[in-house]
């Protein structure tokens, strides 16, 4: 079942409900990183509605208030019309505000933690509502308090450093020509679908371990960019899964290295 809050207190009321019926819920943001296996999931999914898009700024003090379920790329046009920078990382991630924030999202370097000041946080019973400052976010390598908590993240204050617009504009679509040239962007994925293991990059264990192109059904390790699973027709979640275990197995077995999925995967076979 699929619920569109479409305010706070619509938010509490759903969540209240779904605590007393038991049921397993997900709040998803845009879905760039989730994938679904082929039986569904059984559960609620929550989507942040209309009244979570907003996005506020204060060019005094090189803020931004953005409501949980903005697009970091309408974030990232914003930044550029008030002249701050320090986004710029986050302009060519596909998420939402509270995805990229659950997630601590990051490129190039940076990272959600080094510009969110604090979030306005509902618990999951919907039974309170309250502030969660940077330092209490446990921002780790793609991690945050809010996978324990399960906790929902409605809106998130960035402090962001007052820059030039062109810079900005310039570095932006710098970023974008990176992306396009390393990343198989014509192609449907979750990004990166493994975490980075400490000291090392997926893609390139998975690439000298001689699995870039390897198929299962029409799910493929990437040829351009081997850290990345894509779908090239019709691939079913069993067959890029499937493709997941091999490329772990495989890596596993030659550097002993155990690669991790940042991709989350829900639901049920
Ligand atoms: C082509 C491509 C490129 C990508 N490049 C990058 C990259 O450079 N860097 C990077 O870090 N990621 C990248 N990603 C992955 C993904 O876009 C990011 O992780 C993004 O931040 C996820 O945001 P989302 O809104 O889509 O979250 P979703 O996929 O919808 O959800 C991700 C997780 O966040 C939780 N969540 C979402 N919203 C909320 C909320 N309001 N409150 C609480 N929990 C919430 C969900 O329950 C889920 O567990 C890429 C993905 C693609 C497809």
């Amino acid at each position: 079942m699929l619920v569109l809050p479409k305010n706070t207190e619509e938010l509490k009321r759903v969540l209240k409900i779904v605590a007393i019926s038991k049921k397993e819920f997900l709040v998803m943001g845009n879905g760039s990183n989730i994938l679904v296996r082929d039986g569904g999931f059984d559960g609620i999914i929550i989507k942040l509605g209309e009244g979570f898009n907003q996005i506020t700024v204060n060019k005094e003090d090189q803020t931004l208030m953005v409501g949980a379920s903005a697009l970091l790329s309408r974030v990232a046009r914003e930044t550029v019309e008030a002249e701050l920078t320090g986004f710029e990382f986050a302009s060519g991630i596909p998420g939402s505000m509270g995805g990229a924030l659950f997630m601590n999202a990051g490129a190039y370097g940076w990272e959600m933690s080094q510009i969110v000041r604090e979030a306005r946080v509902i618990s999951r019973d919907g039974s309170r509502e309250y502030t969660l400052l940077n330092d209490k976010m446990e921002l780790g390598y793609r991690s945050s308090i809010f996978e324990k908590t399960g906790d929902i993240i409605i809106s998130v204050k960035l402090k962001l450093d007052t820059g030039e617009k062109e810079k900005i504009s310039e570095t932006m679509k710098n970023l974008t020509a990176r992306r396009n040239e390393k990343q198989p962007m014509n192609f449907p994925s979750a990004g990166s679908f493994f975490k980075r293991p400490e000291g090392n990059y997926a893609g390139k264990l998975i690439e000298e371990a001689g699995l870039k192109g390897l198929m299962v059904g029409d799910a493929r390790v990437s040829p351009l960019h081997a850290g990345f699973i894509i779908n090239t027709g019709n691939a079913k979640a069993k067959d890029i899964i499937s493709l997941m275990k091999l490329v772990q197995s495989t890596v596993y077995d030659k550097t002993g290295i155990k690669l991790e999925p940042e991709v989350r995967i829900i639901g049920e076979d």
